[in-house]
């Protein structure tokens, strides 16, 4: 599934060039993520580039976005062209 950014979100811009996806930007308020294009990293690193480094822990996973990973790996296929062995 993908993860998403809660209100708690201090707008640090840590997690942003950290994307693989270039999945989070700056929103009105507090930074986003967009589900169509966050794999939860799958592809690219074994754990959430952003949950990582989020000093204050506000990137949980979306459960309106559930995904298997059959389902991220195809959307990591599709964005980047690249096939996962
Ligand atoms: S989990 Fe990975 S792909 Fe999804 S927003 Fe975070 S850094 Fe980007
Ligand atoms: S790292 Fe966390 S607090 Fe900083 S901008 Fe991203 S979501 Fe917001």
């Amino acid at each position: 599934m993908a993860l998403i950014i809660t209100d708690e979100c201090i707008n640090c811009d840590v997690c942003e060039p950290e994307c693989p996806n270039e999945a989070i930007s700056a929103g009105e308020e507090i930074y986003e993520i967009e589900p169509s294009k966050c794999t939860e990293c799958v592809g690219h690193y074994d754990e959430p580039q952003c949950q990582l480094v989020c000093p204050v822990d506000c990137i949980p996973q979306d459960d309106n976005n559930m995904e298997t990973q059959e389902e991220l790996e195809a959307k990591y296929e599709r964005l980047t062209g690249k096939t996962i062995s």
